[in-house]
């Protein structure tokens, strides 16, 4: 399979072939189609399996081809264990941004709360975050995402050692819309909390494991 094969709006392909990239790995070949039928996606994905893209990939094809549920709400909201893979990502994600009316934000610990509220209030469409940090500013409701339309989890095991099970409960209830299309990714999903969490996020998901 090639990334032509993946039916990409022709700017996320330009963006590809930026990157040199000359065709997806299996985890890409899996989950981008699963993921642009609509359905929720459950990934069991390792580091360096290339999960990044599969994920970016029909995300920005989503909201790339359908109009915002909401005017002043974030579009997809990418949670993230930690800041480094939180700047990982983020950097990834400007590549494909580039070139598209979307705009991006990055909301990690450590960084000064009033510039991150300053960002927020210009209302990016898309925001990649660590969740604690991410559920003081939606306390501080600065900003909404009840019209997400994407929500994805990275590394959710991670996230569920860390002790964020609270704030990803939190920022659920907040993005609770019957249109929201949710895509989790974690090194195993058979752990007792992972299911859990999926209950709680996911709609029938589709299991990919590679
Ligand atoms: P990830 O698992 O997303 O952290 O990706 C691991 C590494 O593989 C990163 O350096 C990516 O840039 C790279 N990568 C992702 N997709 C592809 C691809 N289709 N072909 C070659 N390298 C890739």
């Amino acid at each position: 399979m090639l990334f032509h094969d993946l039916a990409l709006d022709p700017r996320l392909v330009r963006s590809i072939q930026h990157l040199g990239f000359a065709k997806p790995t299996p985890i890409q070949q899996e989950a981008v189609p699963a993921a642009m039928t609509g359905k929720d996606l459950m990934v069991s994905s390792q580091t360096g399996s290339g999960k990044t893209l599969a994920y970016l990939l029909p995300m920005m094809q989503r909201l790339l081809r359908s109009r915002p549920l909401s005017k002043q709400d974030a579009r997809a909201l990418i949670l993230v264990p930690t800041r480094e893979l939180a700047h990982q990502v983020y950097a990834k994600l400007r590549l494909f941004v580039a070139n598209t009316p979307l705009t991006s934000a990055l909301i990690v610990g450590g960084e000064n709360f009033n510039d991150q509220e300053k960002i927020l209030k210009r209302q990016p469409s898309i925001i990649v975050a660590t969740p604690g940090r991410f559920v003081d500013h939606l306390q501080h409701k600065s900003f909404f995402i009840q019209g997400l339309e994407m929500l994805i989890l990275d590394e959710a095991d991670r996230m569920l050692d860390l002790g964020f099970m609270p704030q990803l409960n939190e920022i659920n209830k907040a993005a609770d819309h019957r249109l929201r299309q949710t895509l989790m990714f974690s090194a195993t999903l058979d752990h007792a909390e992972v299911n859990e969490l999926a209950m709680s996020l996911l709609k029938s998901p589709h299991r990919v494991s590679v």
